[in-house]
């Protein structure tokens, strides 16, 4: 294996099998999203020795995006089979003005809305699109809540493979043209984002779409590993260092999982020393299943219909709900939930604080930083990252009531001093 890859100048795959998250069971590397034992997810389980054999060095030494952490994935070790469109590498920005207003010692924003279609589901789509390449898939499909959709779409101009995204049809219409701009096709469904997952899984079942991958149903393993990626990089960006306290939006609990799940192969394989690291998760009032678990102290999550301005996170059901709890709890972390006017304020203080404009995900993450951070849940003297996982442009409704001119003027020296321009 080492001699295949050093001639080759590619690495091993490291991952080994698909593992159930409940029982255990062990199957191969094919599309699958549940175990047929228990029917809880399965995710990919690695070769420990693979992983440990991957140097800082070997990472430094690759490209800027998320392919450097390749000999970490499950897909995508050579650079000829990936499909995608580059994402990662995104800026991490040390928030001190953010920071001073909200009493916290040392603040940073990972700011993931600056991938290639504006949201972190670059990630997740490249490595699921690659390993579905490799599956033989022909055909790229996904149930959205806006920004994955976008995220296919563009994958599969890319790629030049045909795409059918799904998503509710009351959808932000920003969300709707930027996937349908690529010009695959976009299937709105009459009914909630719950309705089109349920659809898709039944897509998946027919003989039409045997050769559809829906990266978040048959390929959904693959695809919840490239959120690692956003775990990986904020070490590296930080000097190979874990920071003290995560702030994570949670839609279907996915993506906090996983950068806890990054953190913690960082230590294992020797690429961090094993600093405690806590994580916190954030929803919107209008869909807080997985917050009002925790905070009723159940395992037991009881769906909801979703309502409020942040529909990237609108999931009612959340699929990796129970793992994000675990996560949760076994950190010492917390979890809260905030209202449409505090998730305008978190886009607005973000902003004017930062210059990062988030869409509504990122104002549920800042207003919730926020509550945490008053409620004395956050220490203040811990340094903490906060995820801005998509770009403000895509939910321009959210705050186009709140803000505008400042000052209309007509076009001479007279009116600007009039209207107090010259002090
Ligand atoms: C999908 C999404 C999330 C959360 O993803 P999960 O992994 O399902 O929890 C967060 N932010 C944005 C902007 C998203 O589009
Ligand atoms: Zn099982």
């Amino acid at each position: 294996m080492s001699v295949i890859a050093a001639s080759s100048g590619i690495a091993a795959n490291p991952a080994r099998a698909l593992v159930c998250r409940n029982c255990g069971a062990e199957y191969p590397l094919i599309a699958q999203n549940a175990c047929y034992e228990c029917f809880a997810p399965v995710e990919v389980g690695y070769d420990q020795a693979a992983l440990r054999a991957v140097t800082r060095a070997d990472i430094e030494a690759g490209p800027h995006n998320i392919w450097r952490y390749a000999p970490l994935l499950p897909a995508g070790q050579d650079p000829a089979s990936r499909v995608t469109v580059n994402p990662g590498m995104t800026p991490l920005i040390k928030a001190d003005a953010l920071a001073a207003e909200l009493g916290l010692k040392t603040l940073w924003v990972k700011d993931d809305s600056a991938n290639p279609t504006h949201s972190f589901k670059d990630r997740v789509v490249s490595v699921a699109l690659t390993a579905a390449k490799g599956l033989g898939f022909s055909r790229f499909a996904c149930a959205s809540t806006g920004n994955l959709a976008n995220s296919v779409a563009a994958h599969g101009a890319r790629a030049g493979v045909p795409s059918i995204v799904f998503i509710p049809y009351d959808l932000e219409q920003n969300k709707v043209v930027t996937s349908a701009v690529y010009q695959g096709q976009v299937v709105a469904i009459e009914g909630s984002y719950d309705d089109v997952n349920r659809l898709c899984q039944e897509l998946t079942e027919t003989d039409e779409f045997e050769e559809t991958a829906f990266v978040n149903v048959n390929v959904r393993p693959y695809y919840a590993e490239g959120s690692k990626t956003l775990g990986y990089e904020v070490a590296e960006q930080l000097g190979w260092r874990l920071p003290q306290q995560v702030v994570i939006p949670m839609a279907s609990g996915e993506l906090l999982t996983k950068i806890d799940k990054a953190f913690t192969e960082l230590v294992e394989i020797g690429l961090v020393d094993d600093t405690p690291w806590r994580v916190f998760g954030a929803q919107s009032a209008g869909c807080n299943p997985i917050a009002t678990a925790l905070h009723a102290g159940t395992d037991q999550i009881t769906p909801v219909k979703p309502t409020g301005i942040a529909k990237s996170l609108n999931i009612g059901d959340p699929a990796a709900g129970p793992y994000a709890l675990e996560a949760v709890r076994r950190t010492g972390g917390w979890m809260d939930y905030v209202t449409d006017d505090e998730i305008r304020d978190g886009i607005q203080l973000l902003a004017r604080t930062t210059g990062v404009f988030a869409e509504t995900a990122g104002g549920v993450t800042v207003a919730v930083l926020k509550k945490l951070v008053e409620a004395g849940k956050l220490d203040r003297d811990a340094e903490t990252v906060v995820y801005n996982t998509g770009e403000g442009l895509k939910t321009i409704d959210a705050v186009s009531a709140q803000v505008g001119p400042t000052h209309t003027v007509r076009p001479s020296l007279k009116a600007a001093r009039e209207a107090g321009l010259l002090g």
